[in-house]
């Protein structure tokens, strides 16, 4: 009997992921190097050690690199930096942010902020790591949605906005790119216990209205998201192109 397991395995890729430092990010990325990717770690700030230090126990192999995805007109350089050195077989777009604010008095500069984090660089990311994959016909883009790509959420019209487009554009870039190996999809975690959810179980009220929503009967933990992740990056998915695969304890079934 073959126990390889070759649909699901990564050895032998490497995979970039945004926002590697905490929370989703950080466990897709380990999630990835225990499936064998050489995982490429992206944030922002100088101190990726924790999630390094978790791949490093796994026996895996990393590098970090700095980008500032509010800043995207330093994106393209930044994606040309690491295609200089590595060749991307996997990215996960992870890394977003999320202001509340009800829309009413939601600032320009607010809007403007979820956009360039949660869309404007994603497409930049996905431009830039897309075109050695177009060129090898071959390559995975993972993009982390929302249900607020479905739903408009409660005074967060920016952060809305930006994943109703991260849905949008997985879909035109599947149809773009699907004949030439490429396959892009996207997942929306449900209400995820990590630090982009945390005013919200601090809040007695939204808290226990969340939970008497989700079937599962808890909040999601970033490893629920580890599986989809896998799926999407592996040759198992190969067939799965401009899917948006809600992660959400059944929240959307309700
Ligand atoms: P998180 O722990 O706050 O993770 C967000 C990550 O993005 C952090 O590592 C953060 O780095 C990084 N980041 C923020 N601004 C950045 C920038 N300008 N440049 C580079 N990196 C930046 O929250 P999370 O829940 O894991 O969020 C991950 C993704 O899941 C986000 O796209 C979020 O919208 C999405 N999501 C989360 C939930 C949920 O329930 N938690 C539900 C649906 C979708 P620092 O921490 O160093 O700032």
């Amino acid at each position: 009997m073959d126990t390889s397991n070759k649909w699901f395995s990564l050895h032998g890729k490497t995979a970039l992921i945004t926002g590697a430092r905490t929370g989703i990010g950080q466990a897709i990325a380990v999630g990835l190097a225990k499936a064998g990717a050489k995982v490429v770690l992206v944030g922002h700030r100088d101190n990726m050690q924790d999630t390094e230090l978790k791949v490093e126990q796994l026996g895996g192999s990393y590098e970090t690199f700095l980008m500032d995805l509010s800043k995207v007109e330093e994106v393209k350089g930044k994606c040309e930096e690491i295609l200089a050195s590595l060749s991307i077989d996997i990215v996960v777009n992870n890394a977003g942010i999320i202001r509340r604010e009800p829309a009413v008095s939601h600032s320009l500069e607010d809007w403007q902020a979820a956009m360039d984090t949660n869309i404007n660089s994603v497409f930049l990311l996905c431009q830039a790591f897309a075109k050695p994959m177009l060129e090898r016909e071959k390559g995975k883009i993972i993009n982390i949605a929302s249900l607020l790509s479905f739903q408009g959420g409660i005074t967060v019209p920016g952060y809305a906005a930006s994943k109703h487009a991260i849905a949008g554009l997985t879909k035109a870039l599947a149809n773009e790119w699907g004949a030439s190996g490429i396959q892009v999809n996207a997942i929306a975690p449900g209400y995820i216990a990590t630090n982009n959810t945390e005013a919200l179980r601090n809040n007695e009220e939204r808290n226990a209205s969340i939970l008497s929503r989700i079937p599962a009967g808890r909040w999601g933990k970033p490893d629920d998201l580890v599986g989809a992740a896998v799926f999407l990056a592996s040759d198992a998915s190969d067939y799965v192109n401009g899917h948006v695969l809600m992660v959400d304890g059944g929240w959307m079934a309700r």
